[in-house]
């Protein structure tokens, strides 16, 4: 079969053929329709400090995808062939703790498809039966490629309650757009997006924001002053992994704000403890999606109104990937979608 890989440890990937992945009795067999490229691949692509440290070479990258079950192994029950699905890229250890005690997305053990397992820039990928999920068989094709990323905005902006709160969302990439619309499919009163790219905040105004703005030409508190905001926003979505960022948005928090953290910075950062202590902030990290949590809210979005087909801004077939890569790299692009269903 065709696949990208990370053929040696250096910049690119490899359209190449190689096996067809091998189907325990406990996987399902998935033959792969559109995938999501993620700033993950990219760092992948770039092979970045942090690739080089993570990814063995070779490996089959990728881990956003949709597909139609191709194949089911012989302790597989309740999958079948034909059906439309997307996977969690997580396999937990299912011993530790956590695991145990049915809060997969806390395992400490984790593999990552497209990272620590062969992915999904494949035409067929093996996923264990407990990482399927099923979508309904009308779905949108391209908005089920993005579950993985759409799942993180959700987890995050789920995080705390936002109904009736004011939203601020640093960091107007992909995911920081998809949690800005959640906070709002979700009941928030305003939501304020950040971004120094303008392309961003035309895209994110698209997905219907109250204000989006650039940090460099107004400031926070100024944007509070119009909406006539009193006391700071009561939650915050860190989307950016960007110190300024963050700064900017714990100065900007009410009292007893509430922060969830999904943006990963390139190294450490230092910030004013005196302002998260007597603000009383609470701060929360994410990783990931909850299992299943986070999947079954995806769905239920979707079919109560949810939008979030703007974000998809680029669709190239798996030939001309590069492509994909460039538009990403240039900051000119929400998600870009491959298509493998045609060769
Ligand atoms: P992205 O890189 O496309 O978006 C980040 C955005 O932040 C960019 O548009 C960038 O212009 C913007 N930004 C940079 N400096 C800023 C500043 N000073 N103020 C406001 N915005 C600024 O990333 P994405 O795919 O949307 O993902 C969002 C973040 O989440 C990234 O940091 C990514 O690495 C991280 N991530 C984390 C997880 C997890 O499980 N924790 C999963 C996926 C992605
Ligand atoms: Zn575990």
């Amino acid at each position: 079969m065709k696949a990208l890989i990370k053929r040696r440890a250096e910049p690119g990937l490899w359209l190449e053929d190689v096996p067809e992945p091998k189907v325990g009795i406990n996987d399902v067999l998935i033959r792969v329709h559109r995938t999501g490229i993620c700033g993950t691949d990219v760092h992948i692509y770039k092979w970045d400090a942090w690739a080089a440290k993570t990814i063995p070479v070779p490996m089959v990258v990728g881990h956003e995808f949709v597909g139609e079950i191709a194949q089911v192994g012989s302790n597989v029950s309740d999958f079948f062939p034909g059906q439309i699905v997307s996977g969690e890229g997580h396999v937990v250890c299912g011993r530790c703790r956590n695991c145990l005690a049915g809060r997969r997305h806390l395992c400490s053990g984790t593999k990552g498809v497209g990272v620590d397992r062969p992915g999904a820039f494949a035409e067929y990928l093996a996923l264990p039966m407990t990482n399927v999920w099923v979508h309904p068989p009308d779905i949108d094709k391209d908005v089920a490629a993005i579950f993985d990323p759409f799942g993180n905005a959700v987890h995050t902006a789920l995080s705390f309650p936002v109904l009736g709160e004011d939203v601020l969302v640093t960091g107007a990439g992909p995911i920081g757009i998809l949690s800005a619309a959640v906070a709002r499919h979700a009941g928030a009163r305003y939501v304020v997006i950040t971004d120094v790219n303008a392309y961003r905040l035309d895209l994110a105004r698209k997905m219907g924001v109250t204000v989006a703005v650039n940090p460099q030409e107004k400031s926070l508190a100024a944007v509070q002053k119009e909406l006539g905001m009193q006391e700071g926003f009561d939650v915050g979505l860190e989307m950016s992994g960007n110190p300024k960022a963050f700064r900017d948005m714990l100065a900007n928090m009410a009292h007893g704000g509430k922060i969830a953290m999904l943006g990963i910075p390139s190294q450490e950062m230092a910030i004013d403890w005196n302002t998260v202590i007597f603000s009383m902030l609470t701060i929360k990290g994410i990783y990931g999606r909850e299992m299943y949590e986070t999947w079954y809210k995806m769905n239920v979005m979707l079919e109560s109104g949810l939008d979030i087909r703007p974000v998809i801004t680029h669709r190239y077939h798996h030939t001309e990937f590069e492509k994909g890569f460039d538009v990403m790299m240039e900051g000119k692009s929400g998600r870009v979608i491959l298509d493998w269903e045609t060769s």
